[in-house]
């Protein structure tokens, strides 16, 4: 019998919950309900939230509830705005996107906002008032939001960038905002909606700054961090191990595990773990290991935190349930496809292959609605 990936490196048996996955790319639904099904499988995950992107492809938030009606309760949908980038984009229209999310059964929210090249199409502060309804409403609903702030410092040096992140134009350049302007952007969204659940990605990108973690949690006791792979967090984390070890201790009820998998292309994953494997082994043998390793395209050897029992049984599975519910935010059948259907008549920036998957998602709401 194949081994699943706990089996094969030793990792605690117990199912896990993985706070952050996407559907990055464009597949038939049902390719991608099939490889989501072998990962969740193969990687031990009881439930997964995806997290969707509009940004990159607006038909992103209905192919998320489709997954999620699929295999209900195993799947937690955080959906994206849907932005316009021009006038359309007021305050109040932004407060009707998220009711309309929630009410359809968004779980929580994604935001990509906080990365430089949509922050730059929005051309506005994540600060800006025309989030202010919208926020207040996430606030008051107690909605998480799970915001990538930012980027590894890299980025605002061409120089320090590598191929990859030029290509997708990641480049911070003189008229964008520095990283601390843009982390103020968020702090002042906190002081002004202090009970917001907001999970920062990738621990913030302060896996080398422990001291400002550690001050953000104390200053909003409602921030969490989430584990994904982002810059080089678990070089930081070995550079400073006592302290970080400490900090995983001390905040361990408000640290979520993460892994910013994806739906591969079957014919992508490799035969013997696939794609998934390469972040995935990375954040569980830095949890779970107790030798130095070094990962496959890293040469730096991180040592791992060697944790095991109540502390992992949160970080894999009670801090998201806590966050995100026991069960999932039940869906409305029969909301989802008219929303779908005003988005397939809008018809703007939808190819062949995200229209078909738009009238699959019509087509299952629309014949589950009443069962
Ligand atoms: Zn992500």
């Amino acid at each position: 019998m194949k081994k699943n990936n706990a089996a094969l490196h030793g990792y605690s048996p117990l199912p896990i919950c993985d706070s952050h996955v996407h559907q990055k790319f464009q597949l038939p639904l049902e390719t991608t309900v099939q490889v989501f099904d072998e990962m969740m499988d193969h990687f031990n995950l009881s439930h997964i939230q995806l997290c969707s992107m509009p940004c990159y492809d607006r038909t992103d938030n209905y192919r998320a509830f489709y997954l999620k009606s699929l295999r209900s309760p195993k799947i937690y949908v955080a959906v994206g705005l849907d932005h316009h980038y021009d006038e359309r984009d007021t305050a109040e229209y932004y407060l009707q996107e998220i009711k309309r999310y929630h009410a359809m059964g968004a779980d929580s929210v994604k935001m990509l906002e906080g990365k430089m090249f949509v922050h730059r199409k929005l051309g506005k502060k994540l600060c800006d008032p025309v989030f202010d309804l919208f926020y207040a409403y996430c606030e008051e609903h107690q909605i998480p939001i799970t915001l990538h702030l930012g980027d590894p410092i890299e980025n605002w040096d061409l120089s320090k960038m590598n191929e990859y992140a030029i290509r997708k134009g990641w480049y911070c350049g003189p008229e964008d905002p520095t990283r601390e302007e843009l982390r103020q952007e968020v702090y002042n969204v906190l002081d002004k909606f202090p009970r917001l659940p907001l999970v920062f990605a990738h621990f913030n990108f302060m896996g080398d700054d422990l001291d400002r973690a550690a001050e953000l949690m104390e200053k909003y006791p409602n921030i969490c961090f989430d584990l994904t792979p982002g810059g080089d967090m678990f070089i930081g984390f070995t550079q400073n191990w006592e302290k970080a070890r400490a900090f995983f201790i001390k905040y361990q009820d408000r640290i979520l595990y993460g892994t910013d998998s994806y739906n591969f292309p079957p014919a992508d994953c490799s035969p013997e773990e696939g794609n998934n494997a390469l972040r995935t082994n990375l954040v569980r043998t830095f949890l779970e290991g107790n030798e130095i390793f070094t990962e496959t395209t890293k040469k730096y050897p991180f040592k791992p935190f060697g944790f095991e029992g109540e502390i992992l049984d949160k970080l894999y599975r009670e801090n998201f349930f806590r966050l995100y519910g026991k069960h999932p935010h039940p869906l409305d059948k029969s909301a989802i496809p008219e929303g779908a259907r005003a988005l397939l008549a809008d018809g703007k920036d939808l190819d062949d292959l995200m229209q078909e998957n738009l009238q699959k998602v019509i087509d299952h709401f629309e014949k589950t609605a009443d069962a």
